[in-house]
Formats: C-alpha cells, sequence, structure tokens
C-alpha cells in the first residue's frame, strides 16, 4: 500500500536526481582515467582542464550525496511520525477534496483512507459549522495560515470537538494538522460548570449570577427598560432539614430549581444564591415603572403559587411557603451588591406579611435593615459581655399569693440602654443565637431555684421559662436540659418551660415525645400565647402539656370587647374540659382581673401584680408576701 504521505513525492524526484548524479559521475571517472590515455599529449592542457572540473565535480556529489541522503532520511522519519501520530494530517485542495490522510485521522474519525480519499471537508464537519468552515478556507487561501477550532462527525455519528491548524503550500493545497479536544473540552465545560453552577440544583451559582446582573446592569445604562432583580427564600426550610434530615432537604431545593425555571422564561436567570435563597433577574420589563411593578408582582404571584403546591419527597408531602423580595431599577447608578442588598431587604419585609408574601424594596427599608444588622453584630458579643440580664414578673393565684415567676429576658445594651426581647429574640432565634442565650436563661433559672429551695419565704416559689421554636427543635434539647437539672440539682418539678404553638406544631409526635421525658422528670409545660397560634383541637388534645397562658392581646380588651370576652371564656372552658390550668397574661386592672375571675381562671400575670424586675425587687416582693401571708394566719 502506498504510504500516503507529501514527503514520498519526493522519492522519484530523488531517485531521478541520483540516477543523473551517478550518470555524471561515470563521465567524470571518464575524463579522468580513460580521457588522458586516449587523448595525444598535445591535447594534455584540455585534458588536465577537464580532469579539473571534473574533480571539484566529484568533490561537490561527494558533498551533496550525503546531505541529499540525509534529507531523505528526515523525509522518512517525518513521513513516519506523522503515521504514528494521534493527531490528523490532511493534504486538501481548495475545494475542500482530500489528497493525503494519515493513520491518526483515521482513527480520529472512524474511516479508512480508502473511503476518506473518497470525500471531502464537508462530509466530515459537522453541518451547523460547514459556513465557519468555508470562511476559515477562504481565509487561508488568503492569508496563508489559520488555526481554529470546529467539529467533525465521526462515522458512528458522534461529535468530535477538533483544533485545526493549516498552512497554504501551494497555489491551491493545504496541508492541516487536526487534534482531538473532545476530552480537554470537557473538562474545561466541567471545570467551567463547577465555578458557575451550583452542583445540587444545575443552576447558575451566585457567582455567575454577579456576572450576569453585571450584564444586565451594563446593558440597562443603554436602554430605558425597568428590570427586576428577585430575592426569594424558602420560609421553613430549617424545619426540614433539622426534622427530616438534608437529603429531604436536598431533595425539595432540587424540585424547587425545577419549578422555578419551568415558571419563568428562557431568558431570565434564576440563580442559587445560597442555602434556600434563590435569585431571579428579569431583564427588559417595560420603561414605565408603573406597569414594571404590575409585570413583575405578576410574575412573582405566579412563582409563589408555583411553589404553594405540595411537594412529594419520597412518600412524603411537604408543603412550603416562599417570600419574594423585588427591586426594580433602570440604568441606575447602582451596583451588583446594592441590588441584591436591595432585593434581600425588601425579602425580609415580605416575610413579615402573612399574607402577599412579597413586597417591593423601598429605602426605608435600607434603615431598618442596617439597625438590624447592627443588632446582630452587638447580639453576638451581649451573652460574653454580660449585657443580658434576667427578670422575673410575678404570677398569682386566685387570692393574688405570688406562685411563680416568668423569667423575662432584657439586654442592656451598653449604647442603647435596654433593648425589649421582642427586639432581639428574633434575631437571636434567626442568627442561631437563642442556642446559648436559651441555654444560659435556663441555667440561670436552675441556679435561682437551687438556692431559693435553701430560702423557707422562697422555696415554694416555681419559675416559669421561655423556651423559643428553634431551642426547642434541637435533637440534643431534652438531653441539655436533663444534664442541667441534674448537674445544678434544682427541684425540677418547680420549673416550668414556656412553649408557642409553632414550636411544637411542626413535629407534633416528636414534641410530645420530648414533652413526656421531660415530664417525666418533673418538669410543667404552658402554651403560651394562646390563641394567636393556629393549633387545631386535635393537636391541643393530643399534647400533654399542663398550663394555657391566655394571650394579652385577648385581656387587653377584656372589657370593651364581647369576642374577646367569648374568645377567653372559651378557651377556659376547653382547658378545663381537657384538664388543664390556665393563667391570663397582661392583666392591668382590676376589672379585667374580675372578669377572668368571673370566667373560671385562678392565675393571673400582668403589671396589676408587678412589672418584669430584677431578682432582688421580686425576692424581696416574695418575702414580703410571704411574711403578710405568715401575719394573717
Ligand atoms: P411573652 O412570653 O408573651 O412575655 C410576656 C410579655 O408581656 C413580656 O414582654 C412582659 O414584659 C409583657 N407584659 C407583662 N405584663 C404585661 C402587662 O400587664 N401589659 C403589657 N402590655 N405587657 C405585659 P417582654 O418582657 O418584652 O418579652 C417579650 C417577649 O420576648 C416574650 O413574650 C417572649 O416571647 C420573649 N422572651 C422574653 N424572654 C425570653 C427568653 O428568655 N427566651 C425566649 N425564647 N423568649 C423570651
Ligand atoms: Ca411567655
Ligand atoms: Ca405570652
Amino acid at each position: 500500500m502506498r504510504t500516503p504521505n507529501a514527503f514520498t513525492d519526493l522519492r522519484p524526484t530523488l531517485r531521478l536526481f541520483l540516477f543523473i548524479m551517478g550518470v555524471v559521475f561515470l563521465c567524470e571517472a571518464t575524463v579522468m582515467f580513460v580521457l588522458p590515455a586516449l587523448l595525444p599529449y598535445e591535447n594534455n592542457t584540455m585534458v588536465e582542464a577537464l580532469v579539473d572540473a571534473s574533480l571539484l565535480s566529484v568533490m561537490s556529489s561527494i558533498i551533496i550525496l550525503p546531505l541529499m541522503l540525509r534529507l531523505r532520511r528526515r523525509a522518512e522519519n517525518v513521513e513516519q511520525a506523522i503515521n504514528i501520530t494521534d493527531d490528523g494530517y490532511w493534504v486538501v485542495n481548495s475545494k475542500g477534496r482530500f489528497l493525503e490522510v494519515n493513520d491518526g485521522y483515521c482513527r480520529m474519525i472512524g474511516y479508512s483512507r480508502e473511503e476518506l480519499l473518497k470525500m471531502q471537508i464537508s462530509d466530515v464537519e459537522a453541518i451547523e459549522d460547514s459556513a465557519l468552515v468555508r470562511s476559515h478556507i477562504e481565509s487561508i487561501m488568503r492569508n496563508h495560515q489559520d488555526r481554529f477550532e470546529t467539529r467533525h462527525r465521526h462515522k458512528s455519528g458522534r461529535l468530535i470537538e477538533i483544533e485545526v491548524s493549516v498552512v497554504r503550500v501551494g497555489a491551491d493545497t493545504m496541508v492541516v494538522f487536526l487534534r482531538d479536544i473532545t476530552d480537554r473540552k470537557r473538562a474545561a465545560s466541567e471545570i467551567h460548570n463547577l465555578a458557575f453552577y451550583d452542583t445540587l440544583t444545575g443552576l447558575p451559582n451566585r457567582r455567575l449570577l454577579i456576572d450576569r446582573l453585571e450584564q444586565v446592569l451594563a446593558r440597562s445604562r443603554q436602554h430605558n427598560c425597568y428590570n427586576a432583580v428577585m430575592f426569594l427564600d424558602l420560609d421553613n426550610f430549617k424545619t426540614l432539614n433539622d426534622t427530616r434530615g438534608h437529603s429531604q432537604g436536598d431533595r425539595l431545593l432540587m424540585e424547587v430549581a425545577n419549578r422555578l425555571k419551568g415558571t419563568l422564561r428562557r431568558d431570565d436567570t434564576v440563580a442559587r444564591h445560597g442555602g434556600d435563597e434563590f435569585v431571579i433577574i428579569v431583564e427588559n420589563l417595560c420603561q414605565q415603572l408603573e406597569h414594571a411593578t404590575d409585570i413583575s408582582q405578576a410574575l412573582a404571584k405566579k412563582i409563589i403559587n408555583a411553589l404553594n403546591r405540595p411537594f412529594m419527597l419520597d412518600e412524603l408531602e411537604f408543603q412550603t411557603s416562599l417570600s419574594v423580595g423585588i427591586t426594580l431599577f433602570q440604568g441606575d447608578d447602582v451596583n451588583v451588591d446594592e441590588l441584591l442588598r436591595q432585593a434581600d431587604t425588601a425579602m425580609y419585609e415580605a416575610k413579615k406579611s402573612a399574607h402577599s408574601r412579597l413586597a417591593f424594596f423601598q429605602p426605608a427599608m435600607q434603615h431598618a435593615l442596617v439597625k438590624r444588622t447592627t443588632l446582630e453584630s452587638d447580639l453576638r458579643n451581649a451573652l460574653s459581655r454580660g449585657e443580658l440580664e434576667l427578670y422575673y414578673q410575678p404570677q398569682v393565684d386566685a387570692s393574688d399569693e405570688i406562685t411563680s415567676a416568668e423569667v423575662l429576658l432584657r439586654w442592656r445594651h451598653p449604647v442603647r440602654g435596654m433593648i425589649s426581647p421582642a427586639e432581639f429574640i428574633p434575631v437571636a432565634e434567626d442568627t442561631g443565637l437563642i442556642l446559648p442565650i436559651g441555654m444560659w436563661v435556663l441555667e440561670n433559672a436552675c441556679k435561682t431555684l437551687k438556692y431559693w429551695g435553701q430560702d423557707p419565704m422562697l422555696e415554694k416559689v416555681q419559675l416559669s421559662v421561655n423556651v423559643s421554636a428553634h431551642q426547642f427543635r434541637q435533637p440534643d434539647f431534652v438531653d441539655s436540659l436533663s444534664n442541667l437539672l441534674s448537674t445544678c440539682g434544682a427541684c425540677a418539678s418547680k420549673l416550668k418551660l414556656e412553649l408557642t404553638e409553632s414550636a411544637v406544631q411542626e413535629n407534633i409526635t416528636e414534641s410530645i415525645e420530648k414533652i413526656r421525658l421531660l415530664q417525666g422528670q418533673g418538669l410543667g409545660f404552658a402554651m403560651d400565647d394562646f390563641g394567636t397560634g393556629h393549633s387545631s383541637l386535635t393537636n391541643l388534645k393530643r399534647l400533654p402539656i399542663d398550663q394555657l397562658k391566655i394571650d394579652q392581646s385577648f385581656v387587653r380588651d377584656l372589657s370593651f370587647d364581647a369576642s374577646d370576652r367569648t374568645i377567653v371564656r372559651t378557651i377556659i372552658v376547653m382547658a378545663e374540659s381537657l384538664g388543664l390550668e390556665v393563667i391570663a397574661e397582661g392583666v392591668e386592672t382590676p376589672e379585667q382581673r374580675k372578669l377572668l375571675y368571673a370566667f373560671g381562671c385562678e392565675a393571673y400575670q400582668g403589671y396589676l401584680y408587678g412589672p418584669p424586675m430584677p431578682l432582688t425587687d421580686f425576692e424581696n416582693m416574695a418575702k414580703q408576701q410571704g411574711g403578710a401571708t405568715a401575719q394573717a394566719i
């Protein structure tokens, strides 16, 4: 089989050259050795001249011959290398017809050499790139060389990524080297994916999001259309993760990503910002702000509805809700960070609105956010700097005697002064700081109970401690509290935990188990803020709690509001039928107290009996009363 190589074309030329050289050599030998013998002496000068010329010629032949042989060897080496390399090699004419192909290309493309020599470039190039290849051929014919990437179709049909280097070697001939870069391309694309896409959901990650947002921002400075950035946050993702494990959490995130993709246009970007947060960029809404607001609001509602449908996670049906913060921009002088911050701020606002779950950014929100962020960073150090204090608010029975106290947190901020727990407890819950803080409260309550136990004037006083939902849901909550009680040596039966409906509702079976375990050690349980949550009667019946605490919002208007009176009466009747104690909080006036008593409530807490106060004040109050009782007896 003829070895196809441009260098093989040199062989006949070389052979011809060697043949001519041989003839020349023979003639020279004749001139040098035969002519001098045959010619007469007078012609010696001419013979000498001829011999000199021949000598010169022989000398040059001796020099040229090895050179030629070396050239030939080199040509053969190149030819060999061209056939053993995995890279492809072609010689083609300007019409794209193959004149030569090497073994490497045959292996690369799956066709034999015979097949290829009957084909042309358009038969192997990927159809969609043919225009590109034609333009490259034209450019090579003009500029003599080129380098580019294209794709060829393997005989089996699969596409191969090819890097092509072309040199024009004649008026109509090109030498082409081809390298299969499919693996390299795949690796590069994997690296790109890892760097710019979220591995779990396949959505663009934060890095790509920022990149795209920068592009949208740059484009928006050129046209006058409004664009939107939406910040999405799943409302109860943490609970799913904590209670059902991370694999279920991951499943939900993947499903959410799919639904989001299904709801948006192809041009919109939906990215995973991190955790359970997603960001959507909607470009070119329209030029009027009002209309842009309407469109983005409608889209946000569509997204919220899409995610409100239950998700099937393995056999489990899971319902989640979503909060969406939206910010609109139109070539404004903002940067990407600012836009994301605005949408995030609006999202926090959306979380507060129980109904719509969506909010547009307004500058006033920024101020609130800055305040919250400062609060958050200050709170991180509050415990270690000893800025947290505990106040005690009396709880009395029907004879107005102090039976217990509710422990309430106070934060003595070095700059802002006293900060209400209503302001910092939600921040502590969001950041997880509630765990060390909550433990600190329980520790102090236990210590106080222990030392009251040694004082006859205080030994009967009980303590109620608020336990946040996040804290109660911790898998080690029961163990940590049991350890605390045993190390402290406090009497567990004098400790009551106040839980809210939301704390127990998430996983009612697990909550019941935890309550029972702690009740086994003597602890009591109260349902705080009762009436404001959504717990069903069935759940309430199942929960082994000891006390219902009527929320102060029903007590406040008891004297004027007939419906509040009905609610309070109903709660008391219900508690009685379930065998639960009742306590009313926020009792401020004798009138409220009278009504509550008339309805059957026999325990009260509120300013009527005393505000939350420092420990020593409370102790003095309780002791005085103890003294008064003793005197009366
Ligand atoms: P809460 O558990 O409902 O506590 C009762 C709140 O009502 C307290 O507010 C108390 O000062 C206030 N209050 C008491 N009597 C009256 C009254 O007669 N009228 C009115 N208008 N208010 C009254 P505070 O101390 O600001 O606590 C607010 C909330 O912060 C508490 O509500 C509780 O949910 C939370 N909190 C306080 N301490 C802790 C704690 O140690 N751990 C946790 N997780 N939450 C706490
Ligand atoms: Ca409480
Ligand atoms: Ca309460």
